[in-house]
Protein backbone atom coordinates (compact mmCIF):
# COMPACT_ATOMS: atom_id res chain seq x y z
CA UNK A 1 0.00 0.00 0.00
CA UNK A 2 1.60 3.22 -1.23
CA UNK A 3 2.43 6.25 1.59
CA UNK A 4 0.93 9.13 0.69
CA UNK A 5 3.37 12.09 -0.96
CA UNK A 6 2.22 15.08 1.80
CA UNK A 7 2.04 18.10 -0.36
CA UNK A 8 0.70 20.31 2.13
CA UNK A 9 3.41 19.16 4.98
CA UNK A 10 6.17 19.76 2.43
CA UNK A 11 4.47 22.96 1.02
CA UNK A 12 4.31 24.36 4.48
CA UNK A 13 7.89 23.60 5.55
CA UNK A 14 8.93 25.80 2.36
CA UNK A 15 6.34 28.33 3.76
CA UNK A 16 8.25 28.92 6.99
CA UNK A 17 11.51 29.22 4.96
CA UNK A 18 10.08 31.89 2.39
CA UNK A 19 8.90 34.00 5.66
CA UNK A 20 12.19 33.88 7.25
CA UNK A 21 13.76 35.37 3.70
CA UNK A 22 10.99 37.94 3.83
CA UNK A 23 12.04 38.85 7.16
CA UNK A 24 15.62 39.34 6.40
CA UNK A 25 14.80 40.99 3.17
CA UNK A 26 12.91 43.04 5.36
CA UNK A 27 15.34 44.12 7.84
CA UNK A 28 18.55 43.92 6.37
CA UNK A 29 17.33 45.38 2.76
CA UNK A 30 14.54 47.43 3.85
CA UNK A 31 12.35 45.40 1.33
CA UNK A 32 9.23 43.94 0.42
CA UNK A 33 8.82 41.57 -2.14
CA UNK A 34 6.27 42.37 -4.16
CA UNK A 35 4.03 40.31 -6.84
CA UNK A 36 2.11 41.74 -9.33
CA UNK A 37 -0.13 39.93 -11.33
CA UNK A 38 -1.70 40.59 -15.04
CA UNK A 39 -5.51 39.39 -15.49
CA UNK A 40 -6.81 40.27 -18.90
CA UNK A 41 -10.69 39.92 -19.27
CA UNK A 42 -13.03 37.67 -17.25
CA UNK A 43 -12.09 34.41 -16.49
CA UNK A 44 -13.37 32.03 -13.55
CA UNK A 45 -10.52 30.13 -13.24
CA UNK A 46 -7.71 33.28 -12.77
CA UNK A 47 -10.19 34.82 -10.71
CA UNK A 48 -9.41 31.42 -8.48
CA UNK A 49 -5.58 31.45 -8.96
CA UNK A 50 -6.07 35.28 -8.70
CA UNK A 51 -7.44 34.57 -5.04
CA UNK A 52 -5.23 31.71 -3.87
CA UNK A 53 -1.87 33.42 -4.58
CA UNK A 54 -3.51 36.74 -3.04
CA UNK A 55 -3.84 34.99 0.11
CA UNK A 56 -0.60 32.94 -0.52
CA UNK A 57 1.28 36.23 -1.07
CA UNK A 58 0.38 38.16 1.93
CA UNK A 59 0.66 35.64 4.34
CA UNK A 60 4.32 35.20 3.82
CA UNK A 61 4.57 39.22 4.01
CA UNK A 62 4.85 39.05 0.06
CA UNK A 63 3.18 42.04 -1.12
CA UNK A 64 0.20 41.37 -4.38
CA UNK A 65 -1.13 43.27 -6.59
CA UNK A 66 -3.53 42.85 -9.71
CA UNK A 67 -3.53 44.95 -12.85
CA UNK A 68 -6.95 44.37 -14.18
CA UNK A 69 -7.05 45.07 -18.18
CA UNK A 70 -10.49 45.06 -20.48
CA UNK A 71 -11.39 41.87 -22.58
CA UNK A 72 -10.95 43.61 -25.37
CA UNK A 73 -8.28 45.86 -25.05
CA UNK A 74 -5.61 46.57 -28.02
CA UNK A 75 -2.07 43.59 -28.14
CA UNK A 76 -0.42 46.91 -27.39
CA UNK A 77 -1.81 48.27 -24.53
CA UNK A 78 -1.07 44.46 -22.40
CA UNK A 79 2.47 45.67 -23.86
CA UNK A 80 3.04 49.27 -22.29
CA UNK A 81 1.61 47.63 -18.84
CA UNK A 82 4.37 44.80 -19.07
CA UNK A 83 7.04 47.12 -20.18
CA UNK A 84 6.39 49.69 -17.10
CA UNK A 85 5.74 46.64 -14.27
CA UNK A 86 9.55 45.67 -16.16
CA UNK A 87 10.96 49.24 -15.18
CA UNK A 88 9.25 49.20 -11.94
CA UNK A 89 11.91 48.64 -9.38
CA UNK A 90 9.01 48.06 -6.61
CA UNK A 91 7.86 45.15 -8.02
CA UNK A 92 9.70 41.65 -8.61
CA UNK A 93 7.94 39.26 -9.80
CA UNK A 94 5.07 39.16 -12.50
CA UNK A 95 2.80 36.80 -13.57
CA UNK A 96 0.57 36.79 -16.46
CA UNK A 97 -2.58 35.15 -16.19
CA UNK A 98 -3.53 32.33 -18.54
CA UNK A 99 -5.89 32.27 -20.69
CA UNK A 100 -5.71 35.57 -22.21
CA UNK A 101 -8.39 36.37 -24.66
CA UNK A 102 -8.28 34.90 -28.12
CA UNK A 103 -7.00 38.22 -30.21
CA UNK A 104 -4.14 38.32 -27.80
CA UNK A 105 -0.73 36.18 -28.22
CA UNK A 106 -0.10 34.27 -25.02
CA UNK A 107 3.76 33.77 -25.78
CA UNK A 108 4.32 37.15 -27.10
CA UNK A 109 2.87 38.80 -23.77
CA UNK A 110 5.24 36.69 -21.74
CA UNK A 111 8.46 37.34 -24.24
CA UNK A 112 7.78 40.65 -22.98
CA UNK A 113 8.25 40.07 -19.40
CA UNK A 114 11.52 40.51 -17.91
CA UNK A 115 13.41 37.17 -17.22
CA UNK A 116 14.48 38.66 -13.91
CA UNK A 117 11.22 38.78 -13.24
CA UNK A 118 9.85 35.86 -14.39
CA UNK A 119 8.66 34.18 -11.33
CA UNK A 120 6.52 31.64 -13.26
CA UNK A 121 9.54 30.22 -15.50
CA UNK A 122 8.05 30.78 -18.49
CA UNK A 123 10.07 33.31 -20.10
CA UNK A 124 12.58 31.28 -23.30
CA UNK A 125 15.42 32.69 -21.22
CA UNK A 126 14.58 30.89 -18.18
CA UNK A 127 13.38 27.57 -19.82
CA UNK A 128 16.63 27.28 -22.03
CA UNK A 129 18.37 27.51 -19.06
CA UNK A 130 16.85 24.59 -18.24
CA UNK A 131 18.77 22.71 -21.03
CA UNK A 132 22.24 24.00 -19.28
CA UNK A 133 21.33 22.95 -16.05
CA UNK A 134 21.73 26.75 -15.10
CA UNK A 135 17.95 27.48 -14.36
CA UNK A 136 17.19 30.91 -12.58
CA UNK A 137 13.62 29.98 -11.25
CA UNK A 138 11.71 26.93 -12.62
CA UNK A 139 8.05 26.45 -13.91
CA UNK A 140 6.16 26.01 -10.55
CA UNK A 141 4.58 22.71 -11.51
CA UNK A 142 8.16 21.14 -12.97
CA UNK A 143 9.91 22.21 -9.35
CA UNK A 144 6.72 20.84 -7.38
CA UNK A 145 7.26 17.37 -9.11
CA UNK A 146 10.97 17.60 -7.96
CA UNK A 147 10.03 18.19 -4.57
CA UNK A 148 7.86 15.69 -4.07
CA UNK A 149 10.56 13.34 -5.63
CA UNK A 150 13.04 14.19 -3.37
CA UNK A 151 11.27 14.16 -0.49
CA UNK A 152 10.85 10.68 -1.15
CA UNK A 153 14.66 10.41 -0.90
CA UNK A 154 14.86 8.40 -4.08
CA UNK A 155 18.43 8.91 -6.20
CA UNK A 156 17.11 9.22 -9.93
CA UNK A 157 20.65 8.07 -11.36
CA UNK A 158 19.92 5.72 -13.93
CA UNK A 159 15.87 4.80 -12.75
CA UNK A 160 13.06 4.46 -15.21
CA UNK A 161 11.18 7.59 -15.20
CA UNK A 162 8.18 7.91 -17.35
CA UNK A 163 6.03 11.32 -18.03
CA UNK A 164 2.88 11.19 -19.30
CA UNK A 165 1.76 14.73 -20.90
CA UNK A 166 3.74 16.76 -22.70
CA UNK A 167 3.01 20.22 -22.03
CA UNK A 168 5.65 23.64 -22.14
CA UNK A 169 4.61 23.78 -18.32
CA UNK A 170 4.94 20.50 -16.90
CA UNK A 171 6.42 17.65 -19.11
CA UNK A 172 9.05 19.36 -21.32
CA UNK A 173 10.69 20.91 -18.31
CA UNK A 174 10.38 18.28 -16.45
CA UNK A 175 12.10 15.66 -18.86
CA UNK A 176 15.36 18.25 -19.20
CA UNK A 177 15.04 18.16 -14.80
CA UNK A 178 15.03 14.45 -14.95
CA UNK A 179 17.97 14.26 -17.53
CA UNK A 180 19.89 16.57 -15.93
CA UNK A 181 19.80 14.22 -13.02
CA UNK A 182 20.48 11.47 -14.99
CA UNK A 183 17.24 9.41 -15.15
CA UNK A 184 16.55 7.32 -18.05
CA UNK A 185 13.70 9.33 -18.91
CA UNK A 186 10.17 8.90 -21.42
CA UNK A 187 7.82 11.36 -22.45
CA UNK A 188 4.05 9.90 -24.13
CA UNK A 189 1.33 11.41 -25.00
CA UNK A 190 -1.42 11.43 -26.80
CA UNK A 191 0.76 10.38 -30.38
CA UNK A 192 1.76 7.27 -27.66
CA UNK A 193 -1.81 6.41 -26.70
CA UNK A 194 -2.80 6.50 -30.57
CA UNK A 195 -0.09 3.85 -30.93
CA UNK A 196 -1.39 1.83 -28.27
CA UNK A 197 2.01 1.94 -26.50
CA UNK A 198 0.60 3.71 -23.20
CA UNK A 199 0.13 0.89 -20.79
CA UNK A 200 3.59 -0.83 -22.08
CA UNK A 201 5.80 2.00 -21.24
CA UNK A 202 3.66 2.68 -18.34
CA UNK A 203 4.28 -0.15 -16.98
CA UNK A 204 8.09 0.52 -17.53
CA UNK A 205 8.09 3.23 -14.69
CA UNK A 206 9.66 2.86 -11.55
CA UNK A 207 8.80 6.85 -11.08
CA UNK A 208 5.62 7.66 -12.98
CA UNK A 209 4.53 11.22 -13.47
CA UNK A 210 1.03 11.78 -15.32
CA UNK A 211 0.05 15.54 -16.38
CA UNK A 212 -3.04 14.89 -18.69
CA UNK A 213 -5.88 16.26 -17.24
CA UNK A 214 -8.23 12.95 -18.50
CA UNK A 215 -9.92 11.35 -14.99
CA UNK A 216 -8.78 8.43 -14.13
CA UNK A 217 -6.73 7.60 -17.42
CA UNK A 218 -4.15 5.47 -15.69
CA UNK A 219 -5.07 2.39 -14.25
CA UNK A 220 -3.27 1.15 -11.51
CA UNK A 221 -2.95 -2.69 -13.24
CA UNK A 222 -0.81 -0.78 -15.59
CA UNK A 223 1.75 0.42 -12.68
CA UNK A 224 4.99 -1.40 -11.79
CA UNK A 225 5.26 -2.65 -7.89
CA UNK A 226 6.20 0.01 -6.01
CA UNK A 227 6.56 2.78 -8.23
CA UNK A 228 6.26 6.26 -6.83
CA UNK A 229 3.42 7.90 -8.69
CA UNK A 230 2.83 11.43 -8.80
CA UNK A 231 -0.27 12.93 -10.01
CA UNK A 232 -0.62 16.39 -11.48
CA UNK A 233 -3.89 16.22 -13.36
CA UNK A 234 -6.81 18.18 -12.13
CA UNK A 235 -10.41 17.33 -12.95
CA UNK A 236 -13.71 18.02 -12.15
CA UNK A 237 -15.90 15.00 -11.99
CA UNK A 238 -19.13 15.31 -10.36
CA UNK A 239 -18.54 18.09 -8.20
CA UNK A 240 -14.57 16.78 -6.58
CA UNK A 241 -11.62 17.06 -7.97
CA UNK A 242 -9.90 14.42 -9.16
CA UNK A 243 -6.48 13.40 -10.89
CA UNK A 244 -5.11 11.61 -13.90
CA UNK A 245 -4.67 8.43 -12.26
CA UNK A 246 -7.28 5.64 -10.91
CA UNK A 247 -6.05 6.38 -7.19
CA UNK A 248 -7.13 3.59 -5.24
CA UNK A 249 -5.68 0.55 -7.90
CA UNK A 250 -3.03 2.44 -7.94
CA UNK A 251 -1.88 2.90 -4.58
CA UNK A 252 -1.78 -0.79 -3.95
CA UNK A 253 0.89 -0.92 -6.17
CA UNK A 254 2.61 2.11 -5.48
CA UNK A 255 5.71 2.71 -2.96
CA UNK A 256 4.60 6.24 -2.80
CA UNK A 257 1.41 8.32 -4.18
CA UNK A 258 0.38 11.75 -4.40
CA UNK A 259 -3.22 12.33 -3.30
CA UNK A 260 -5.31 14.69 -5.70
CA UNK A 261 -6.32 17.26 -3.92
CA UNK A 262 -3.46 17.55 -1.36
CA UNK A 263 0.03 16.56 -3.55
CA UNK A 264 1.16 18.45 -6.07
CA UNK A 265 -1.56 21.51 -6.02
CA UNK A 266 -0.12 23.21 -2.97
CA UNK A 267 3.33 23.14 -3.70
CA UNK A 268 2.90 24.82 -6.83
CA UNK A 269 1.41 27.37 -5.52
CA UNK A 270 4.03 28.11 -3.02
CA UNK A 271 6.96 27.62 -5.15
CA UNK A 272 5.77 30.82 -6.94
CA UNK A 273 6.41 32.03 -3.91
CA UNK A 274 9.81 30.88 -3.56
CA UNK A 275 10.64 31.87 -7.09
CA UNK A 276 10.21 35.40 -6.19
CA UNK A 277 12.69 35.25 -3.55
CA UNK A 278 15.39 33.72 -5.60
CA UNK A 279 14.67 35.70 -8.58
CA UNK A 280 15.17 39.35 -5.56
CA UNK A 281 18.39 37.37 -4.66
P1 LIG B 1 -1.96 20.12 -21.65
O1 LIG B 1 -3.41 20.08 -21.86
O2 LIG B 1 -1.16 21.27 -22.13
O3 LIG B 1 -1.32 18.80 -22.28
C1 LIG B 1 -1.89 17.55 -22.10
C2 LIG B 1 -0.88 16.48 -22.44
O4 LIG B 1 -1.52 15.22 -22.32
C3 LIG B 1 -0.36 16.55 -23.88
O5 LIG B 1 1.01 16.18 -23.88
C4 LIG B 1 -1.19 15.51 -24.60
O6 LIG B 1 -0.54 14.98 -25.75
C5 LIG B 1 -1.33 14.47 -23.51
N1 LIG B 1 -2.49 13.58 -23.69
C6 LIG B 1 -3.77 13.91 -23.97
N2 LIG B 1 -4.54 12.81 -24.02
C7 LIG B 1 -3.73 11.76 -23.74
C8 LIG B 1 -3.93 10.36 -23.64
N3 LIG B 1 -5.12 9.81 -23.84
N4 LIG B 1 -2.87 9.59 -23.33
C9 LIG B 1 -1.65 10.13 -23.13
N5 LIG B 1 -1.38 11.44 -23.22
C10 LIG B 1 -2.42 12.25 -23.52
O7 LIG B 1 -1.71 19.81 -20.12
P2 LIG B 1 -1.12 20.61 -18.87
O8 LIG B 1 -1.37 22.06 -18.99
O9 LIG B 1 0.25 20.11 -18.59
O10 LIG B 1 -2.10 20.05 -17.73
C11 LIG B 1 -2.25 18.68 -17.50
C12 LIG B 1 -3.07 18.45 -16.25
O11 LIG B 1 -2.33 18.92 -15.14
C13 LIG B 1 -4.40 19.20 -16.21
O12 LIG B 1 -5.33 18.43 -15.50
C14 LIG B 1 -4.07 20.45 -15.41
O13 LIG B 1 -5.20 20.98 -14.75
C15 LIG B 1 -3.09 19.88 -14.42
N6 LIG B 1 -2.18 20.87 -13.86
C16 LIG B 1 -2.04 20.86 -12.52
C17 LIG B 1 -1.17 21.73 -11.91
C18 LIG B 1 -1.01 21.69 -10.41
O14 LIG B 1 -0.48 22.59 -9.82
N7 LIG B 1 -1.43 20.63 -9.75
C19 LIG B 1 -0.45 22.65 -12.67
C20 LIG B 1 -0.58 22.61 -14.07
C21 LIG B 1 -1.45 21.70 -14.66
Amino acid sequence: MGQLLPGKEIAAKIKEEIKGEVERLKNENNLIPALCAVQIGENPSSAMYVKAQKKNAESLGISYTLHTLNQDIEEEQAVELIQSLNKDENIHGIILQLPVPAHLDAKKIINLVDPRKDVEGMHPENLGKIILDKARVLPCTAAAVMELLSSTGIDLYGREVVIVGHSEIVGKPLALLLLNKFATTTVCHIGTADAGKLVEHVGLAEVLIVAVGKANLIKGQWIKDQAIVIDVGINRVEGKIIGDVEFESAQEKASYITPVPGGVGPLTTTILMQNLIRLIK
